[in-house]
């Protein structure tokens, strides 16, 4: 009975020291972690200042993709309604961001500084479809909710 009541004692003597200590998790999504500046999260497509897209749909970033998420068609710019700077771009953009390991081999192989890595690293999705992300979604740069 009192080797009972000793080990009652001395888990609640554990358990009440264990709520002062302070605590390694955080009250997300009110806080969040600050993380490396050199991280790297989910990608945009950069315009100019003058609004037009930066890529030009030369498929470097696809090419050099280690695990195949990115999907490139490129396309002749119209000249009716300028969208690029130059007389080609991407008609259609892809990343499939259950396949990328967010290496930053695409940042670093745009020779135009169009697709970029951001910070933005809140990715979850009910299904697998909507964790690719369209050129629509990559031209607005992702911002937390
Ligand atoms: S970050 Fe790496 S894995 Fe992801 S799309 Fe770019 S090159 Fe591919
Ligand atoms: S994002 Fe850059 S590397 Fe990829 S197709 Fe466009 S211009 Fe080429």
């Amino acid at each position: 009975m009192l080797e009972g009541v000793k080990a009652i004692a001395k888990g609640m003597g554990t358990t009440f020291k264990a709520l002062t200590e302070p605590r390694d998790t955080i009250a997300y999504p009110e806080k969040r972690r600050e993380y490396a500046p050199r991280f790297r999260g989910k990608h945009m497509l950069a315009r100019d200042e003058d609004g037009h897209e930066l890529c030009v749909g030369c498929g470097l970033c696809e090419a050099v993709c280690p695990a195949q998420a990115i999907r490139v068609v490129a396309a002749e710019a119209p000249t009716d309604k300028p969208v690029s700077w130059t007389n080609r771009y991407s008609v259609d953009y892809e990343v499939d961001l259950i396949r990328c390991i967010f290496c930053g081999m695409c940042e670093e192989a745009c020779p135009t500084n169009a697709v970029r890595l951001t910070p933005f690293n809140e990715l979850a999705a009910f299904n697998r479809l909507d964790m690719i992300a369209d050129k629509e979604e990559l031209l607005s740069p992702p911002v937390r909710r």
